[in-house]
């Protein structure tokens, strides 16, 4: 049977919701926001709502500490490759300019009144006014909401998103809702429960960077969950393969990978989670609130590194899945729906085979 440790994790509640709107986009310009229906209930819109949304997220950027040192130490080649491709520059030129402004977040203390360092943020080539959310259609007609708890797979779905990759960002985003954002309802014409999770809009940088650190992160409980040797063995960097005594060691190589994810998730503000006691059926319960998805998220990794989980890899979307019952072969639904999206998307595709062989 499937022996749960006994663990504070494990007994801890979290009745958070989180609300999603059916669809987001990416729009390029700030002043897109003038053709929102911010306060479309009240006779008179009000511009400040739309300004208000403006300044903040031209904010966003310039606000995010540590961004260029976090994106250069906290993230795979392979994201940064993306990043690289979607500026359009090469690799180098990416991990120059990284470099270069990480010199400027360390020399200062990243204060906003420290006009050298708003002036680096400000012209850094990550620096862009792109938003990602909702889209002025769906903004009136928030529908979808749903429980944490009924969440187990989100932080493997949330693994499936790839920096500067919005059709994965989308894909996300209509089932779990933006992972992180202004949390704000200005303008919105909704009633918002104190503890509700709600992100309309995001600075597109900001956001993937959230991205590319938690890939990383994720991708190191992947090897070790998974027990990927050579994977493993390949993510050591030169530098340190001094500190395993025998590189053929399989145990000295796993226990390297379970110090290594513990230092990355020690650099996290994500555990920094908020308590609360409620009074439920005649007795006290604790509980947990989370800031943003990320945070959700982090909370289900340690979770699973700590009642050691067996994950599985997809047959149909090759990414692994935590397995809740023995004969599991496709990521779980995801949270409102009954089935697998990726059993579904299976089994048509080879129906369609089937039927090009003229089976059916
Ligand atoms: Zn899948």
């Amino acid at each position: 049977g499937y022996y749960m440790k006994n663990n504070f994790l494990n007994t801890v509640h979290f009745e958070q919701e989180v609300l999603v709107f059916e669809d987001y986009h990416i729009f390029k310009d700030l002043n897109s926001l003038n053709n929102y229906p911010f306060n479309s209930y009240s006779s008179t819109p009000d511009p400040w709502d739309s300004n208000f949304w403006k300044r903040h997220l031209k904010e966003q950027f310039i606000l995010e500490k540590n961004f260029h040192g976090d994106l250069l130490y906290r993230s795979t080649k392979a994201s940064l490759e993306k990043w690289a491709e979607y500026k359009n520059i090469s690799i180098n030129e990416l991990l120059t300019t990284l470099e270069k402004n990480k010199l400027y977040e360390d020399e200062s203390n990243q204060a906003k009144d420290d006009k050298d360092y708003w002036k680096m943020k400000s012209e850094s080539l990550f620096n862009e006014s792109a938003i990602f959310g909702v889209t002025p259609d769906v903004m009136k007609n928030l529908s979808k909401t749903y429980k944490l708890q009924d969440a187990p797979s989100l932080y493997t779905e949330l693994a499936k998103i790839e920096v500067c990759d919005f059709k994965s960002l989308l894909r996300f985003s209509k089932h779990f809702g933006l992972p992180y954002g202004l949390m704000e309802d200005i303008g919105f014409d909704i009633y918002l429960n104190g503890d509700c999770i709600f992100f309309p809009f995001v600075s597109v940088p900001v956001l993937n960077k959230k991205i590319a650190i938690y890939k990383q992160d994720f991708e190191w409980f992947k090897v070790i969950q998974t027990k990927d040797l050579s994977k493993i063995r390949s993510m050591i960097p030169e530098s340190a393969l001094i500190s395993i005594d025998n590189i053929d060691d399989d145990e000295a190589v796993i226990n390297y990978a379970k110090n290594h994810l513990t230092f990355l998730l020690g650099k996290l503000d994500a555990f920094n989670v908020s308590m609360y006691v409620e009074f439920q059926n005649g007795s006290f319960v604790p509980g947990v609130w989370f800031s943003d998805l990320f945070n959700f998220a982090y909370f289900q990794i340690a979770k699973a590194l700590s009642n050691d989980v067996e994950v599985r890899y997809c047959d149909n979307c090759d990414h692994i899945f935590e397995v809740t019952h023995k004969r599991q072969r496709f990521c779980p639904p995801l949270p409102n729906r009954k089935r697998s999206s990726c059993e579904m998307a299976f089994n048509n595709r080879l129906k369609k085979e089937k039927k090009l062989k003229g089976e059916i």
